[in-house]
């Protein structure tokens, strides 16, 4: 006998409905993200009892409707359709109560056994609305249960329910809306002809199809045409009437008739006895007296400004300490595996490979933990959103879409985040040019990868002016990218701009554990990339580094140099400088000879690492590199940030590890850098220009080349963002130069 009962339910609803915070109250800790199969759209799954049997619940993506407009709406159709949950949880937004309802009909209309999640009644009656869910319950004719997801009221009630449908397990039955006289009649006639041929009718509901060739849904009506060609030309053929009809009497297209009635079903709907407005309703609500000044046309721009601003403070003051701990706790672990482990090529990959290599990584973790919390904060006040609102205008000037805005600002458009979901993030736009254009300029922003590399730069150059120097970048990355976007869209992808449409969500006071969830899900991604990536490339750059050594006829002439040095030195300090260790009464004679016996070990080390493989190429590279300022050691580190870009900096702390003197104490990087007579501020302006614009790491590409569907844009994006780095590091360097500041 099978006693634990499994039933799979999934979460819909429109994007900022509250289903996360609801997933993350039901399930607690029994849940694990993941991916769906194949596509990087986020999948979370987790399980709960009710009722005495286990429910698996899994998070689907907020979608608007279920039409294939965007990467989401395919995603979360295709679960719903082939994985057939036994019931869907619905969670609207009581506050905004019509416009959810809009998915609501469609799942509906699917048929899918469905109940619904009220959510956010305390918003709507702040909003002086109250609602009668028994009344809902009885027009729609399924369970709808008010839910505050915030505190968890009404879930253990909701979760019952669920679980009751899903014990039940209904049949599928669809929602019959009229779309009037123009429409009905043929959707009828192909909803016979797709009975008839048995069209996917396992799967889905024949008028449901029908209604998706008539709306052009390129997913249904591709799969059409693979399934029954003959079939599919017919129905695409009476869309086609259809819409030219519409055109002619109503000047309109079938997608917005359709539209229509079913808002109007949603009126009719809610209709009397429903709702309740409170005359509270008449004023402008909080949200809206907020909008209207941090909207405004011209205090709006200049508080976003401040409000981006804040954040690098925030980001930049908070997190020194921590990054202090960090950084002294990886130096005590390497200064330990130093005295403990036998001299020979495995404490060196330890030290040189491993510590300091996961080390200069992790150690920027609080970093980016603060820019990744207070940028959670933006989001989940619905703040967010205005910043894409108040950019569109700017953004249709340079070819794009306003919600390029959001990949953008994904990418690290506010400095922290990462370019492969800023890559994905451009599922939402529906023109392929706007979107392809998205997606090649997008990783010109500053992700949380480059972050620590500009840190330490600015910390060793630019001390006194982090904030600014960092504010600073965030308008260079734009400005780049824009530009570049305007160049892209004026000569290989030319074409007309799309409207724009874009929701406001009313403005919310984020929970604390909202807030953490995010950081923490973004934070462990980060770490878990440091963890695998960058320890395999930075143990396979500590082999390209250090092999194949130095000849032997070479090593000698170090050697005797150490020789002739220790014969001249006084013979009671022979053994304590062959050991490393001062005498108790350590002289400046001491200090001397150990620092000329250094002065040997440090320049080996350095020839050692210029004869590696590694540093030939880098040394190769200098007779181009000239033009930017880059010595070897960089353009060796600018190698390894092909494969990602946190390697740069741990790529750095190893080249420079390994020219360190063995027993000379341990300087950090940036100190490093700035002591370093080679480098200035100018050759760091220089290179973090550089790393800020040039190719994409190996896992945006990746993503560049799977969205776009073609490898060329790939490709393309790794040479001519190189070609374009290269341009403008070289004009900062060469430019720099000849104003007199290098
Ligand atoms: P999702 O996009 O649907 O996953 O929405 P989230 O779960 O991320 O929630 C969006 C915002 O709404 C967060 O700031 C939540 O704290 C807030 N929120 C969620 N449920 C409620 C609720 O019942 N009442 C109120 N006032 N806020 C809520
Ligand atoms: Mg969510």
């Amino acid at each position: 006998m099978n006693e634990a009962r499994e039933h799979l339910i999934a979460l819909a609803g429109n994007p900022n409905c509250g289903k996360t915070t609801l997933f993350n109250a039901i399930t607690g800790a029994r849940q694990h993200v993941g991916n769906y199969p194949g596509i990087t759209v986020e999948k979370k799954e987790g399980i709960c009892r009710a009722n005495g049997s286990l429910i698996r619940l899994v998070d689907l993506p907020g979608t608007y409707s279920l039409t294939a407009y965007s990467m989401e709406e395919i995603v979360a159709r295709d679960f719903l359709v082939q994985d057939r949950p036994r019931a869907v949880i619905n969670i609207v937004d009581a506050s905004n109560l019509e416009r959810n309802l809009y998915l609501t009909i469609q799942l509906m209309e699917l048929g899918i056994p469905l109940l619904v999640a009220l959510n956010m009644i305390d918003m709507a009656a702040s909003r002086g609305m109250e609602i009668n869910s028994g009344e809902l319950s009885r027009r729609l004719r399924i369970p709808v249960i008010p839910t505050v997801a915030r505190t968890g009221k009404g879930k253990d009630e909701l979760l019952g329910a669920a679980a009751d449908l899903a014990e039940k397990n209904p049949e599928w039955e669809p929602l019959y809306i009229s779309y009037g006289p123009d429409i009905d009649p043929a959707l009828d006639r192909m909803e016979l002809e797709i009975v008839a041929a048995k069209f996917l009718t396992g799967l889905i509901p024949a008028r449901w199809t029908a209604l998706k060739y008539l709306e052009c849904d390129e997913e249904v009506i591709k799969k059409g045409r693979e399934i029954d060609p003959r079939l599919s030309a017919k129905l695409e053929e009476t869309g086609e009437q259809v819409s030219q009809h519409l055109q002619k009497t109503l000047d309109s297209y079938p997608e917005a008739i359709i539209a229509d009635h079913r808002y109007g079903f949603i009126s009719a709907l809610l209709k009397e006895g429903v709702v309740k407005q409170s005359h509270k309703a008449d004023r402008l609500f909080f949200s809206d007296q907020l909008d209207r000044v941090l909207t405004n046309r011209f205090l709006g721009p200049v508080i976003m400004m401040l409000i981006l601003y804040g954040v690098y403070q925030f980001t930049f003051s908070y997190s020194k300490i921590p990054v202090g701990w960090m950084e002294a706790g990886f130096s005590a672990l390497g200064n330990f595996a130093d005295s403990a482990l036998p001299e020979g090529p495995l404490k060196s990959l330890i030290i040189s490979g491993i510590i300091f290599g996961v080390g200069g990584v992790l150690g920027f973790v609080p970093l980016i933990v603060f820019m990744f919390l207070a940028i959670a904060l933006l989001e989940d006040t619905g703040y967010l959103a205005r910043v894409a609102y108040m950019l569109d205008r700017v953004f249709r000037t340079f070819g794009l879409h306003g919600s390029s805005v959001m990949a953008y600002i994904i990418s690290g458009g506010i400095a922290g985040g990462c370019a492969v979901p800023g890559v994905l993030a451009t599922r939402t736009l529906r023109s392929p040019r706007e979107r392809i254009a998205t997606l090649l300029t997008a990783p010109f922003m500053n992700c949380g990868a480059k972050l620590p590399v500009f840190a330490m730069l600015i910390a060793a150059f630019f001390a006194s002016k982090e904030p600014q120097v960092m504010f600073l970048l965030t308008i260079l990355s734009w400005t780049a990218a824009l530009l570049i976007a305007k160049l892209i869209r004026s000569t290989i992808l030319r074409g007309p701009s799309t409207p724009f449409l874009l929701e406001l969500p009313p403005y919310r006071l984020p929970t604390f554990k909202g807030l953490l969830i995010h950081t923490w899900e973004r934070t462990w991604q980060y770490i878990r990339k440091a963890g695998t990536v960058i320890l395999a490339i930075s143990i396979l750059f500590w082999a390209l580094m250090s092999f194949p050594g130095l000849p032997e006829v070479e090593k000698r002439i170090y050697d005797q140099e150490r020789a002739s040095i220790m014969a001249e030195t006084p013979e009671q300090l022979r053994p304590y400088l062959a050991e490393g260790k001062a005498p108790d009464a350590a002289g400046k004679e001491f200090q001397d000879y150990r620092a000329r016996l250094q002065e040997v070990d440090f320049e080996q080390a350095q020839a050692t690492l210029r004869n590696s493989i590694a540093g030939r190429i880098g040394t190769a590279l200098t007779s181009v590199t000239k033009l930017t300022g880059f010595d070897w050691r960089t353009n060796v580190a600018l190698l390894s940030g092909f494969a990602a870009k946190e390697i740069i900096i741990s790529t750095m702390g190893t080249a420079y590890s390994l020219g360190r003197s063995k027993r000379g104490e341990e300087i950090p990087l940036g100190e490093r850098l700035a002591r370093d007579p080679g480098w200035s501020p100018l050759k760091a302006f220089s290179l973090i220009v550089f790393i800020m614009l040039y190719a994409p790491c190996i896992a945006t590409i990746t993503c560049i080349i799977r969205e776009s569907g073609a490898w060329k844009w790939g490709v393309f994006s790794m040479v001519f963002n190189t070609a374009i780095a290269f341009i403008f590091s070289a004009l900062v360097y060469r430019g720099g130069l000849w104003l007199g500041l290098g």
